[in-house]
């Protein structure tokens, strides 16, 4: 028995809380604690909990009693992340069994090293990565306001790392291995407009990263600001993937929920995109049931989704948050037709999604291998896409070339052709 101080890390909600538990990890590792196997083993569990809608909220809850249940007498548990950042005392009162209930930079303190004051935990450190990817987190917080999101609310305004910082956690990453960086914030397109450069924006970000590692991959691009700048410089990176924010298509709804857009200026982009790389992919997200939503709003989605054919896409419940713009509109949809729209929405989309994935059965492509057995091309973001199955026997964290030879739903199978030579 080294007699080390031990702790568990339960992770819910986005990319972006990974990139948070991931800095944790290190910070304790930092501090000469061990990590333990499960909860019950841990002298420390830590819930780094996710507060955007309703469900997540619910789900954060239930996994810190489910984990007060199992961790051992003795051990302490503590509440971080969005939830406890938006509730803070709240939080506390309602969770007697959370020994502390902290916002972010505080579980900084919770080492063996005498207590440091918090920060964010934007610039601290990260543990080698464990996958061949890794999530870079350029920004915190967000300066828009859109009417449905409470995020601007407990982030704060949009707080942008200095791009030396980045591109010394990206080289840090790539030296223990990671062969794809996926960069995320929460308006990533917005990324250095609070540090009053011209200069400073996502563009020469992008290029220099994607200087640094075979993959770059960008996640939640806000579409008005999908200039063709940007659109060139992620076409250049080698990974033509393109997560398109855009949570309606009815041009009145979009404007209720005081964003920019509508279908026909998406497609219009969508469609330029593809004439420059045909075989460029698409995701992107959708609000159902945002107040107001008619059946006609509903019908424009459903002929966006078969106009765009985008590769793939979430659907979520409205969920009225304290706050926001959208908290006191009126209009609101019952919850029974949420529910019929989203299955409606989620059935044309699936077979939309199955469709593409046929069309790719023949194709060529490289793919980069996450574990044995499976692998993501271009067209697949890490945990949030289908997968790409292969033969166990491809090398771990190495690029194949490989031949698509079947598809199921969101997967496809393929077969090895010749090592990509990266
Ligand atoms: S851009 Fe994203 S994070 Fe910012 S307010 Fe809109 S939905 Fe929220």
């Amino acid at each position: 028995m080294s007699g080390r101080r031990t702790f568990f890390i339960e992770t819910l909600g986005c990319p972006k809380n990974q990139v948070d538990s991931d800095k944790l990890v290190g910070t304790l590792l930092a501090d000469g604690m061990a990590p333990a196997p499960s909860p019950e083993a841990a002298d420390l569990v830590v819930v780094n909990t996710c507060a955007f809608i309703e469900e997540a909220r619910q789900e954060s809850v239930d996994t810190v009693l489910a984990l007060a249940d199992r961790k051992a007498a003795g051990a302490e548990l503590v509440v971080t992340g969005c939830l406890a950042e938006r509730y803070g005392v709240d939080l506390a009162e309602a969770l007697p069994e959370a020994d502390s209930v902290a916002g972010f930079g505080v579980p900084v303190t919770l080492g063996a090293k005498p207590a440091v004051p918090s920060f964010d935990l934007l610039n601290l450190p990260r543990p080698a990565a464990s996958a061949p990817w890794a999530y870079v987190k350029v920004a915190e917080g967000c300066d828009k306001a859109c009417g449905f999101c409470a995020i601007p609310t407990f982030r704060g305004p949009q707080r942008s790392r200095a791009r030396d910082q980045v591109l010394e956690e990206v080289d840090r990453l790539v030296a223990g291995g990671a062969r794809e960086v996926v960069l995320v914030a929460q308006d990533l397109a917005s990324y250095g407009r609070d540090q009053g450069s011209g200069t400073k924006d996502l563009v020469p970000l992008v290029a220099a990263v994607a200087a640094r590692v075979p993959w770059t991959r960008l996640l939640y691009l806000y579409p008005s600001d999908l200039t063709p700048r940007l659109v060139e410089a992620v076409l250049a990176t080698g990974v033509p993937y393109f997560d398109l924010s855009l949570q309606h298509v009815s041009a009145p709804l979009v404007r209720r929920m005081r964003r920019w857009g509508d279908g026909d200026r998406f497609l219009e982009r969508i469609d330029g995109i593809r004439g420059q790389a045909p075989g460029a992919a698409f995701r992107s997200s959708f609000i159902v049931g945002y107040p107001g939503e008619t059946e006609a709003d509903h019908d424009l989605l459903l002929e966006f989704l078969e106009a765009a054919q985008l590769d793939w896409c979430g659907f979520f419940a409205y969920s009225r948050e304290e706050g926001t713009f959208a908290a006191d509109l009126d209009g609101s949809v019952p919850r029974s037709l949420v529910d019929d729209r989203l299955a409606e929405l989620r059935e044309r989309q699936d077979a939309i999604t199955a469709a593409r994935r046929d069309d790719l059965v023949g194709a060529e492509v490289d793919v980069l291998v996450d574990a044995p057995g499976e692998a993501r091309s271009h067209r697949e973001a890490p945990e949030i896409d289908g997968i790409v199955v292969v033969p166990r026997h491809l090398e771990v964290g190495e690029f194949h070339r490989v031949r698509i030879t079947g598809a199921e739903g969101p997967d496809t199978h393929a077969e090895p052709l010749v090592m990509a030579g990266r």
